[in-house]
């Protein structure tokens, strides 16, 4: 396969953590970062090994030696950015959520269609072994027709990322666009299946200001009638993750699974007893790109595509609302 050259628009601490190395582990190289600061381009690319540096999107997008973008900046940005990556004809791997709201989100994949490149969401929990397992094990019948789920992705957002995501709702701040949204991607993802409706109720418990939600819990209900509960949280630091399917032949018992990390099990039980699914742990971020760098090799599509970030930010849009306006909410198409 051809070598796929990245150029990383933010400076940001995911790309440093995991995303550079996954882009490097699945074969791709690093070219250039981009960061508002010239000097903060200057001393990330030396951190972390990065040939060029850049202070302006243009200057980055419109580099011929570079063939997809990766766009980690805070929310609000992420919309203009990757407009001008599509209009230079870089493929673009975007975080989540794509956008503060809909309507841009629809733009941006819209324009990616027009420009004939590939997008995708970097909604990195269906690349887990975990979701994967279930997702197979409720599309081979193995527990019968589900019929409820629940998300405990309750976590204790670490100091460093104390930032804007609690303080800034101009950014996008909020641990409903920040978590609720991947717990909707990884329901539509096992369930295959699409919400409708949510109902939710938010918490501010202190460690967001100026009226950000540090914690909520809700409901989704799918097309299928399956209802799935999630419980999100920036705040509890001892609280365990996991994601479980119950479903009218057996239940799916996934444990320590809604996390960064390769890690976690799943037991399914039913009238036979309980067994632990075979799992293959992988990096979840390295998997996403490399089925990025297939997708633009044209076999197939990204894990998580562009319609899947708007899809998934849809129902976290919707939680928003109905936490607001105390009503289940309709979840927009
Ligand atoms: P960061 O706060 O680390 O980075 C966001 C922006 O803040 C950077 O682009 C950078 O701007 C600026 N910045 C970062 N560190 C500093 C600093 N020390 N001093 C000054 N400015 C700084 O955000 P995250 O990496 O946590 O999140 C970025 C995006 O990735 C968000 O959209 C988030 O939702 C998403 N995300 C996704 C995850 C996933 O698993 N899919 C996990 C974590 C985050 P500049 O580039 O201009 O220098």
């Amino acid at each position: 396969m051809t070598l796929v050259r990245w150029g990383l628009i933010g400076a940001s601490t995911i790309a440093k953590e995991w995303m550079i190395g996954a882009i490097r582990d699945a074969g791709g190289e690093v070219a250039s970062v981009m960061s508002s600061d010239a000097a903060r381009a200057k001393d990330y690319a030396a951190a972390n090994g990065i040939a060029k540096h850049v202070s302006d999107v243009q200057a980055l997008v419109s580099d011929p030696d570079i063939d997809a973008v990766y766009i980690s900046t805070t929310n609000e940005l992420h919309r203009d950015q990757l407009m001008a990556a599509a209009d230079a004809g870089k493929h673009v791997l975007c975080e989540k959520p794509l956008a503060l709201d809909l309507y841009d989100a629809h733009a941006m994949v819209a324009a990616c269609h027009e420009h004939g490149i590939v997008m995708g969401t970097n909604h990195h929990l269906r690349n887990a072994a975990t979701h994967r397992a279930m997702r197979e094990a409720i599309l081979s019948g193995k527990i019968g027709k589900p019929l409820f789920a629940r998300v405990f992705h309750a976590v204790f957002l670490p100091p460093h990322l104390q930032g804007w995501r609690i303080k800034t709702p101009s950014a996008g701040a909020g641990v409903i666009m920040d978590i609720t949204v991947h717990d909707a991607d990884t329901l539509r993802f096992v369930l295959n299946d699409e919400p409708t409706h949510v109902s939710a109720m938010v918490q501010k418990a202190g460690m967001g200001e100026g009226g950000v939600e540090d914690g909520v819990m809700g409901v989704m209900r799918f097309k299928s009638g399956v209802l799935a509960q999630f419980h999100d949280a920036f705040t509890t630091r001892y609280a365990e993750t996991g994601f479980e399917v119950h479903g009218t032949e057996g239940s799916l018992i996934g444990r320590d699974c809604m996390t960064q990390q390769p890690k976690g099990e799943v037991i399914l039980r039913n009238a036979q007893g309980e067994e632990s699914l075979n799992l293959h742990h992988e990096n979840l971020y390295a998997r996403g790109v490399r089925l990025f760098h297939d997708a633009i090799a044209g076999g197939g599509q990204p894990s998580a595509t562009g319609e899947d970030g708007v899809k998934s930010m849809a129902a976290a849009l919707a939680a928003m609302e109905a936490a607001k306006s105390g009503r289940e909410t309709e979840v927009a198409a």
